[in-house]
């Protein structure tokens, strides 16, 4: 087991700094096992023991794993000198865990953007030889047609030359502006709209909707997170 000093547990959780915890504790507070705990050295296995603060139960963890439907004009890092981030707009009961999202959505794409302090799943999500899927729903000036989904197959030349891998196109609408959906399996900057640029046409709205099995809850207003399920966290490793 590995067991250590409560008060250090409860403030890596967020529930004050050591000094804070220690009056807590002195104050009779807290609870192990059911019963009242008066120092704060007390050393318990924080997997094991039941931990209660004013009689609610604490549930120990080490990472956190959220979905935000991203916002446009909300940049996707963890700190940024001029533009508001997606962790200053998540509550401070989530960022103490240090979380910071699990790749990059442009400033005005929206939608699904995981946000955890897990490195090993970012790197299973993230690494290049993974091949995740992602897909976005786009909205494009110019008519896309059924030779297009050819063409997303193959994959697409962009300026600097690099050969996209296959994606895949489903067409939505076509018209002036198209609507669809593209599934890409990698994460190339600006890519999708790299992708439509070098066919001659415009991304005028990008929005993710899933990453590997995950999808974004629909339910989940702009701005608005949540943590993933047990299920969904499953859907991801
Ligand atoms: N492709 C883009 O061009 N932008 C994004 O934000 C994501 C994928």
């Amino acid at each position: 087991s590995k067991k250590q000093r409560l008060d250090k547990i409860l403030s890596n959780m967020g529930y004050g700094s050591r000094k804070e915890i220690k009056s807590i504790i002195k104050d009779g507070r807290v609870k192990v096992d059911g019963i009242t705990i008066n120092s704060n050295k007390i050393k318990v296995d924080p997997y094991k023991a039941e931990i209660e603060i004013d009689g609610e139960i604490v549930r120990y963890r080490e990472y956190i794993y959220i979905m935000m439907n991203k916002p446009n004009g909300v940049v996707s890092s963890t700190d940024d000198p001029l533009n508001k981030t997606v962790i200053d707009i998540i509550e401070g009961k989530y960022r103490i865990f240090n979380p910071f999202p699990i790749g990059r959505l442009d400033k005005d794409t929206e939608g699904l953007l995981v946000i955890s302090n897990d490195g090993k799943l970012a790197h299973q999500l993230l690494s290049p030889k993974k091949h995740v899927d992602k897909t976005y729903y786009v909205e494009v000036e110019g008519m896309v047609e059924d030779n297009h989904i050819r063409e997303f197959e193959k994959g697409i030349e962009l300026e600097d030359g690099y050969k996209t891998m296959p994606a895949e196109l489903e067409i939505l609408s076509s018209g002036p502006i198209s609507k669809v959906n593209l599934t890409i399996k990698e994460g190339k900057y600006h890519q999708v709209k790299r992708m439509f640029k070098a066919l001659g046409m415009k991304v005028v709205y990008l929005k993710r909707i899933s990453m590997g099995k995950l999808r974004l809850d629909e339910t989940l207003e702009l701005g608005e997170y949540r943590e993933l399920t047990d299920d969904e966290l499953e859907l991801l490793k």
